[in-house]
């Protein structure tokens, strides 16, 4: 219902089920019917799905966000005519960057994984409004994301201080951490989006959680070597 509301998410999926091109129109700035920033929002998240797409290696004119309301029939129309010439001379997705179909599959799966980082990551500028909206342009800048790309964390679980109380299995949300009761947890660094949840959500006591940057995550210690031995409580 509102251009605000679509997440640089949904614009990946559409590339990965095969669309040649993505056009998001929009309710003019100000002129928002839910909330006065709306349209700000959308500008905003397209412009950073652009770059992003840009970094991946597929060319950001798939991309476009256009402002046209719904009683705009005519300019409706043209936009989309003036798209899909735009997206016909491109061609489908792909040819025009000289990448395969599965090179490109590949690259929009793992830069989907990344949605959950980048939007925390960017949370302050996805926030920011603009008075201008032609700012948006050039608000994120290509080092920026080169940046964001070098500093994509990994988190860790010491085996060393985990005590299996479970607090980051429940609550991470795509069920990436391994552990049982009495058991040292494990996270899945296929399964990981890299949310952080884990690193908030470790108590303080424990602090097992680390988040790695810029070095390999150590392999999982053998599940054999797992169970946790704990010591007895001394009696008064
Ligand atoms: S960062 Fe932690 S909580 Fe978030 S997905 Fe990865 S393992 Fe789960
Ligand atoms: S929250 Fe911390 S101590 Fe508890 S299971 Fe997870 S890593 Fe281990």
């Amino acid at each position: 219902m509102c251009g605000g509301r679509v997440d640089m998410a949904f614009v990946l999926r559409a590339f990965s089920d095969g669309a040649d091109g993505v056009i998001i129109c929009n309710c003019w700035p100000g002129e928002c019917h839910y909330v006065p920033e709306g349209n700000y929002n959308a500008v905003n998240m397209m412009n950073l799905t652009r770059k992003l797409l840009d970094h991946i290696g597929i060319n950001p004119e798939r991309l476009r966000l256009q402002w046209v309301t719904a009683s705009e029939g005519i300019q409706f129309a043209d936009t989309v005519t003036d798209f899909t010439n735009t997206i016909k001379e491109l061609g489908p997705l792909g040819s025009n960057e000289g990448l395969e179909a599965d090179e490109i599959k590949v690259r929009l799966q793992n830069l989907t994984k990344l949605v959950p980082y980048i939007k925390i990551a960017k949370r302050d500028k996805l926030l920011r409004h603009l008075e201008n909206v032609e700012e948006y342009s050039t608000f994120y800048t290509s080092e920026e994301i080169d940046q964001l790309f070098k500093e994509i964390p990994s988190y860790y679980i010491d085996p060393e201080k985990c005590q299996a109380c479970g607090t980051c299995r429940r609550r991470c949300p795509v069920e990436a951490i391994d552990g049982d009761k009495n058991l040292v947890h494990i996270i899945d660094q296929e399964k990981c989006i890299k949310c952080g949840t884990c690193l908030a959500s470790c108590p303080p006591r424990f602090s097992a959680v680390t988040k790695l940057v810029g070095e390999p995550v150590p392999p999982p210690i053998p599940e054999d070597k797992r169970k946790i031995i704990r010591k007895p409580k001394k009696k008064d």
